[in-house]
């Protein structure tokens, strides 16, 4: 019979994630030049997808931890290798396959999420809390626009001023819009590129749910984060709407004369 070791599969998951590309690497260590994490420490991209591609990954150490996916790498690669889907997929290796250790602070946010619907474990019952001294109706299939603050301006008591900030401009503008308050859930973004696939779905397809039985057409985000996921990874997974960011909409306000400024 053929043992199958976990770091086998691991290391075949995470060459399957880099795709063709990875093979073309040329190690020109030119992601290792533009990732921001070389200003303060040493962090060799470079090395970690030649590990990866001689099935060498090193699942023990902080590195894959390390990267903040802000794709400067992946623009800059001259042979278009998906960095971001290696550390990805390594992360999720670890998470599913229990191999190496997911950093104590993550793996709490991790629980809160999954548990609790945001990465503060906070209730879910006071997730429109925010809007205690503010005019803002729940979301019907009736209403132009749901606003969708994010779990830190939600729950963040140094935060809530964005959510609360933006419905006011909302409000003195006349837009139709409403909030799901307790039913929304953490957009799952950032959990899914720590590697918490199962936690994504879960976050995302709950989401999904409650816009289409809402009707939710337009989706207004404070959150670059919720844009991406929204924009990006929730349509393959049925979640079909128009996403627009704050600036993008009080830009387009703005072009339209509905929204002045007396300063
Ligand atoms: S920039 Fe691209 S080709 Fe060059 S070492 Fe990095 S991954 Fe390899
Ligand atoms: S995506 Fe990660 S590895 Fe690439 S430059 Fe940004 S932090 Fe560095």
């Amino acid at each position: 019979m053929e043992i199958l070791s976990p770091y086998k599969e691991a290391t075949e998951v995470i060459a399957e994630a880099g795709g063709d590309p990875l093979k073309l690497c040329y190690q020109c260590g030119l992601c290792t030049g533009v990732c921001p994490w070389n200003l303060v420490r040493n962090f060799i991209v470079r090395r970690i997808i030649h590990e990866t591609q001689i099935g060498a990954t090193d699942f023990g150490g902080e590195e894959a931890w390390l990267c903040a996916t802000c794709r400067a790498c992946v623009q800059r690669c001259p042979r278009g290798v998906e960095i971001i889907d290696i550390m990805r997929a390594t992360r999720r290796a670890v998470v599913s396959l229990g191999i190496g250790v997911v950093p104590d602070a993550l793996r709490i946010s991790a629980k809160n999420i999954a548990g609790a619907g945001n990465p503060l474990g906070e209730a879910p019952e006071k997730r429109g809390d925010w809007t205690k001294d503010i005019k803002v109706k729940k979301f019907t299939p009736s209403t132009e626009i749901l606003y969708f603050p994010c779990c830190i301006p939600a729950y963040d008591p140094d935060v809530k001023r964005v959510a609360q900030a933006t419905a006011t401009i909302l409000n003195k503008i006349g837009i139709d819009f409403g909030i799901l308050g307790s039913e929304e859930k953490c957009c799952g973004e950032a959990i899914r590129k720590a590697g918490y696939e199962d936690t994504f779905l879960s976050m995302a397809q709950s989401n999904i749910d409650l816009f289409n039985n809402n009707s939710v057409k337009t989706v207004l985000v404070s959150s670059p984060h919720c844009y991406h996921t929204f924009k990006n990874e929730y349509p393959e997974l049925g979640g079909r709407f128009e996403v627009v960011h704050i600036t993008q909409y009080l830009a387009s306000l703005i072009e339209e004369g509905k929204l002045n400024f007396s300063k």
